[in-house]
């Protein structure tokens, strides 16, 4: 395969990648009008098993395989252009053989879904209707104007009514989209022109991608000179970038650190280089704030990827990066797909964060796949974290990745101050609630009274995670999952976390017919309501799944930017990223609720929630002061956590992983397997595990096989889950064994599924 663009295929045969359980290609005749139209990474429409597939050739043949006498033709052409550059191409197929997945299966995850109908318009000759409808043929971007202020003062200048309402626009920055001005006044393009004449605004015609993302105003961009730390950090990326040599660096930094600066500063290096850049984040729609400073930067330099998009302007940011029109993605894990033209930087922030691991059909993990696909790009890959994953650390000091360190706030304000609430000392607080304790009542009281704001973060949402009958002691459980169902009390049901099973509360206990029940533990719904009562005076609002369907993550956001919202209560959503001046107070309503996970990275998980949720608060000028309640204060993850002490937390862990065999000093593999019995999953499961112990390397115990054991979640949407868990610290023979599981599951095990997991979480 070339470096750069695909070239035509002009052998007999093609190989195919197809979306079926079997990891091989397939080969088909290219018949005479097709030839010299397939290209690798194109998308083709074929026959299999009477079935009609769209699927990637991936190269050309001129013979049949072996023992194949008769080769079924392609079918049709989808796309006038390959999905797919080689790059691309090369990593994904590195990818599926790391992950033991069906190529074909992942080029789909991969690539945008196929335009709809696309396969009902494919003619005889192989060839769509409506050819102008092809996403290679489709107009990427729209015209408008990008209007720009002359930053001339219009103070002796005699305004109209509209003029003056549109020109307040630029008091905080200095261009603006037309369309943005839509609504702000009637009739905008009249008025710029007439502000033009002015000699106040100036405007150009420029292309702009369709995204929702880009309506959000942007703050005028004001590059801060770089600290001492930052500078360093900088330097060392743009001289990997020059040498395209594929390093991998992790950026150390606390929160606040301005590492997002180095991102900016590398990208735009890459930028003025000609090259692309992807940034991962972990939830796209928990940082508009983000996306807002890379947009003042870069303009309309970037794409957007997110759930959010229609499959026309996700199409418009695929051709558009494809073609090079735009040079930075910026997206959650996905993202790590983008089809980003002469890939030059591939930046992960927050690499610790468990959202990067996909966690059905393909399982992969974002961060670790990032670090390959630059490799093989000659990209440089940079993981960011003021919380690393013990693994990536653990890299770092090995020396496999380079550590960049930047260990002080950019701003030069201090860590905030954390106080630990032994709740098994404190107990009911001072309003009658238990989550509001005498010094958390207190601090936010303080906090209110000097017209600061607070936030409190509680991992659980819901009014209470379940329901007890009080009567009998029976617990209310989803009938399709093994779990209790959670009370939401805003919309009078008990809701199932897994499922989308729910029901009204009023329902008779279903072991005895009582209608009394009690409810067990709590979740942020009755946080809120108990912080609303502590404070009636406190305007309190709460961020959680439930409450941030649609824009209402950015809603909340806004509200409490403008000071309209005192107190935020919400999940982990509050401990990403936002950097809102005014919160100068952050509580944990209960540390302890990540410690009690039946896993081995639970106490990491710990430690960086807390350490995340610890560092939103204080940003600028004002102090922060951190509340954390708990049961266990001397656990290590929330002692450390609250000292901001990462280093002493990680020699812990790392020890306590090497004592007991764990990544990074083991590798893991994990097979699920499903039925619709539970008989049925076991018997798979132990074929599974029997296939497993014949094996030399289990024989000699380099390699463990663990199980069957029932999966924590037995019943999960009405089917029965079985897991087996293959470890070994190496990694060869933990692959050969994986690899024989990987056969037996693709010879069939009806009526049970099975999948691997390729270095699970
Ligand atoms: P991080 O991504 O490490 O949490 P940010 O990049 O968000 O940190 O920076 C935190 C704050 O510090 C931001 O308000 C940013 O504007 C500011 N900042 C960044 N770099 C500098 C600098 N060199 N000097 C002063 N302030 C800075
Ligand atoms: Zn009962
Ligand atoms: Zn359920």
């Amino acid at each position: 395969m070339s470096a750069s663009a695909s070239e035509p295929i002009e052998s007999h045969y093609v190989e195919v990648a197809l979306p079926v359980p079997l990891r091989k290609l397939f080969t088909y005749d290219v018949p005479s009008q097709l030839r010299g139209t397939l290209k690798p990474g194109s998308r083709v429409a074929v026959s299999f098993s009477r079935r009609k597939l769209a699927g990637f050739v991936v190269g050309g043949r001129d013979d049949l395989p072996e023992g194949v006498s008769r080769a079924l033709p392609v079918a049709g052409l989808l796309e006038s252009e390959p999905v797919f550059t080689p790059e691309l191409l090369r990593f994904l197929d590195q990818a599926a053989k790391y992950y033991m997945h069906p190529l074909g299966e992942v080029l789909r995850a991969a690539a945008p879904a196929l335009p709809s109908g696309a396969m009902r318009r494919l003619r005889k000759d192989g060839f769509l209707d409506a050819t102008e409808n092809l996403p290679g043929q489709r107009v990427a971007h729209h015209r408008t104007w990008k209007v720009t202020t002359t930053g001339k003062a219009p103070s002796s200048m005699r305004l109209g009514a509209r003029q003056k309402k549109l020109m307040d626009r630029f008091t905080d920055r200095d261009s603006i989209l037309l369309e943005d001005l839509r609504g702000e006044v009637d009739d905008p393009r009249a008025v710029v022109r007439s502000l033009k004449e002015k000699g106040l605004l100036e405007f150009e015609e420029v292309e702009a991608i369709r995204d929702p993302f880009f309506r959000i105003p942007v703050a005028r961009d004001e590059p801060h000179a770089p600290t001492a730390a930052q500078q360093i950090a900088i330097d060392t990326v743009v001289e990997a970038l020059a040498k395209r040599s594929g390093q991998a660096f992790l950026i150390h930094g606390v929160t606040g650190s301005g590492k997002t600066e180095v991102y900016l500063r590398a990208i735009d290096e890459v930028r003025k280089a000609g090259r692309g850049a992807i940034l991962l984040v972990p939830e796209i729609a928990l940082t508009p704030q983000l996306v807002g400073r890379f947009r003042a930067r870069f303009g309309d330099d970037i794409a957007v990827l997110h759930s959010g998009l229609t499959a026309r302007q996700r199409d418009d940011a695929w051709q558009a990066l494809h073609k090079g029109r735009v040079q930075v993605a910026i997206g959650a894990r996905s993202a790590l797909f983008a089809p980003v033209a002469d890939l030059g930087l591939i930046v992960v922030d927050e690499e610790h964060d468990p959202s990067f691991k996909q966690d059905e059909g393909f399982r992969y993990q974002a961060r670790d796949m990032a670090l390959l696909r630059a490799r093989y790009a000659g990209a440089v890959c940079v993981l960011g974290s003021a919380t690393p994953s013990v693994e990536t650390y653990h890299r770092a000091n090995q020396g496999l990745i380079g550590l960049l360190s930047l260990p002080t706030r950019a701003t030069g304000a201090t860590m905030p101050e954390v106080e630990i609430v032994d709740l098994r000392r404190h107990r009911i607080g001072p309003t009658g609630h238990p989550l509001v304790s005498g010094p958390l009542f207190a601090a936010l009281g303080r906090c209110l009274e000097n017209g600061h704001q607070g936030i409190i973060f509680l991992n659980r949402r819901g009014f209470a995670p379940s329901l007890r009958c009080a009567s009998c002691g029976v617990v209310a459980e989803c009938p399709a999952c093994s779990v209790a169902l959670t009370e939401h009390r805003g919309q009078g049901a008990l809701r199932c976390h897994y499922c989308d099973f729910h029901r009204a509360v009023a329902v008779p206990c279903a072991g005895c017919g009582s209608t009394e029940f009690k409810r067990l533990g709590v979740g942020t719904e009755q946080l809120q309501k108990a912080v609303e009562e502590s404070f009636p005076k406190a305007c309190v609002a709460r961020l959680d799944r439930d409450t941030a369907s649609g824009d209402g993550v950015e809603r909340v956001l806004d509200r409490l930017r403008s000071g309209e919202v005192d107190v935020l209560v919400g999940t982990q959503m509050v401990t990403k990223g936002h950097d809102i001046a005014g919160v100068t107070l952050v509580g944990v309503a209960l540390a302890d609720q990540s410690l009690a996970f039946p896993d081995f990275r639970a106490a990491e998980r710990t430690f960086q929630l807390l350490a995340q949720v610890a560092g939103r608060a204080g940003r600028a000028d004002s102090p922060g002061e951190v509340i954390l309640q708990t049961y266990q204060p001397d656990h290590p993850a929330v002692r450390l956590a609250a000292q901001h002490d990462y280093e002493s937390f990680y020699a812990e862990e790392i020890r306590e992983r090497q004592e007991v065999g764990y990544p990074p000093f083991a590798r893991l593999v994990s097979v699920r397997v499903h039925a619709g019995a539970e008989d049925d999953a076991r018997d798979a499961t132990q074929a599974l595990a029997d296939t497993a112990r014949r094996h030399q390397a289990v024989k000699d115990g380099a390699v463990q096989v663990l199980g069957p054991a029932p999966a924590p979640l037995v019943r999960l949407r009405g089917r029965y889950h079985y897991r087996l868990l293959l470890k070994s610290p190496q990694r060869k023979l933990l692959r050969n064994v994986a690899a024989h599981i990987a056969a037996r599951i693709e010879a069939g095990l009806p009526p049970a599924h099975a999948t691997l997991d390729i270095d699970p979480l």
